[in-house]
């Protein structure tokens, strides 16, 4: 995969990052914690391999919350709007970027849909909606 730079922000703005590495995964994941996390479906997930990670904004408004039975699994967040950021994944060298939060695009597609067994059933699926470009009618 080639290196790229990606920038991205939370919803108010008040943190914007950088990224810069090897977009190398790309999954829409619908396990249980990133339907909570996310407040939806399924999420929407990056990762960026080789990474570094760099910030614009003021760095005390971000907060994490890891799920403490988790192994890895936890939620950055701006503390003023609660959007999702990006973190770095411990003891290695991905940096995990929820996707929607990017501002650029990846050079890279999602691959897969995972954690199906964990799919709601009123969750979309590709193929099965309608889709449009803004609300319908
Ligand atoms: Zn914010
Ligand atoms: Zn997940």
């Amino acid at each position: 995969m080639p290196q790229q730079t990606l920038t991205g922000s939370c919803l108010c703005g008040a943190l914007k990052y950088r990224v810069t590495g090897e977009p190398a995964r790309f999954f829409h994941c619908h396990c249980s914690r990133c339907r909570k996390s996310s407040g939806t479906g399924h999420a929407s997930n990056l990762f960026v391999d080789q990474a570094s990670l760099s910030w614009d904004g003021d760095t005390s408004m971000i907060k994490s919350y890891k799920v403490p039975e988790a192994q890895r699994f936890a939620r950055t967040f701006c503390t003023r709007c609660g959007g999702p950021l990006p973190r770095e994944i411990p003891d290695t060298k991905l940096v995990f970027v929820p996707a929607g939060t990017l501002d650029d695009e990846p050079n890279i597609k999602p691959q897969a849909r995972i954690f199906q067994d964990s799919k709601t059933s009123w969750s979309c699926a590709d193929a099965e909606l309608p889709s449009f470009d803004q609300y319908p009618e």
